[in-house]
């Protein structure tokens, strides 16, 4: 049967391709944007999972915006104001593409960071919006370019990652998240805010959310994901309350709800004394293994590498000499690493040549060993 024509546009996925690669058990896997398993708290779920079989009503059909426990709780976790709502997801990747399909006509714009998200990429590609990218620069997005693609092409979204940002790591300033609050305000252009892994910071003080700097003209997506885990698929978009009603309405078509036991365990965590620690804990974890990683990409700084210190997060943006990053990955996978080269991350534009690093799945012998192969690579290519 011939596909529909919107699925020509989304990118074959090498991403496929490495993690295919990475099964091997001689290679080392730094592709994967995993949180490592170890970090998963089992103990902390046992109590909620143990009582589940108590409340029957929790295996019936739910409300669509999500277990109502779960939604009275989150709103006052994120202290939404009065008119506005938020949306239980199944990830935050369905709020992604939620907002797209209620939100984007074909050709229709959507400003992003280049390089972007693959994940947010893949879904303005299949609802046919026209992706305009905006250089990512060490503190965030180049301001001029952004005021002028507001300015020119009027936009309907930007779609941006301001905390510890995939792929590049990247955290904007305060006053960069100023400016581009102020500036959605000033060309009326909604900002789509990604946070998942903004409460993974291991130094530094947290600085607001951009959307603070601009509540009604921001649609937020939240992640349980890296603090809790992936495999729960539960992720939370908010927002003013007319913006969340028709997202309401796109989810009913798609699944009517997500998965109300796994929402009921979110609750108990949420609720759990100890859930606050168990993340302060697994963001030293991942602190230990980026200071291991960024130590050892030292030595890759005679081959004109350059790694991108980071706060926090789950990546570390290698930039090579300029190559063809494809090519020096799948060369790589053949000396036993997997990372993702960064072409994936932009739409059409050329980027710079570099690569992705995830540090949160590799304990820190892997890691040095992961950069010896690069160095191996990088003399021998
Ligand atoms: N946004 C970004 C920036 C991501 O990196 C990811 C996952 N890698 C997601 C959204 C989707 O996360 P999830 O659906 O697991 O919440």
């Amino acid at each position: 049967m011939q596909t529909a024509a919107s699925l020509d546009r989304m990118k074959s996925s090498f991403i496929r391709e490495i993690l295919a690669a990475a099964s091997d058990p001689d290679m080392i896997s730094l592709a994967g944007g995993l949180p490592d398993e170890k970090t998963f708290p089992i103990e902390l779920l046992k109590p909620t999972i143990a009582q589940l079989h108590n409340d029957i009503s929790l295996f019936q059909y739910g409300p669509t915006q999500g277990y109502a426990p779960l939604v009275k709780h989150l709103n006052q976790l994120y202290q939404l104001p009065e008119h506005h709502k938020l949306l239980v997801t199944t990830g935050s990747q369905q709020g992604l593409d939620l907002i797209a399909r209620a939100y984007m006509n074909p050709g229709d714009g959507v400003a992003m960071e280049a390089p972007s998200y693959l994940g947010a990429m893949q879904v303005f590609d299949f609802v046919q919006a026209s992706i305009l990218p905006i250089a990512q620069l060490a503190d965030g997005p180049d301001l001029e370019a952004l005021e002028r693609c507001f300015a020119n092409d009027k936009p309907k979204l930007f779609y941006a990652v301001p905390d510890f940002h995939n792929p590049t790591g990247v955290c904007w300033s305060l006053a960069t998240r100023q400016a581009v609050a102020k500036l959605c305000i000033e060309y009326d252009v909604t900002l789509l805010e990604d946070a998942p892994y903004r409460p993974l910071r291991f130094s530094g003080e947290a600085l607001p959310m951009v959307s603070s700097f601009c509540p009604d003209q921001a649609l937020v997506l939240r992640s349980f994901s890296k603090i809790a885990s992936p495999g729960l698929r539960i992720g939370v978009v908010s927002g003013p309350a007319q913006w969340i009603e028709p997202l309401i309405k796109v989810k009913q078509g798609a699944d009517l709800h997500s998965n109300v036991p796994a929402q009921a365990m979110l609750l108990g965590l949420l609720e759990h004394p100890e859930f606050e620690q168990h993340i302060a804990k697994v963001c030293d974890l991942y602190h230990g293994r980026y200071q291991v990683l960024l130590k050892a990409l030292e030595q890759l700084e005679p081959f004109g590498c350059q790694a991108q210190p980071v706060a926090g997060g789950m990546f570390v943006w290698l930039t090579l000499p300029d190559c063809d990053s494809f090519a020096f990955a799948k060369y790589l996978i053949e000396q036993g690493v997997a990372t993702v080269p960064s072409d994936v991350f932009y739409s059409a534009e050329k980027g710079v040549s570099a690569l992705r690093l995830n540090f949160t799945n590799a304990t820190p012998d892997m890691l040095q060993e992961a950069v010896s192969r690069l160095a191996q690579a990088l003399a021998t290519r």
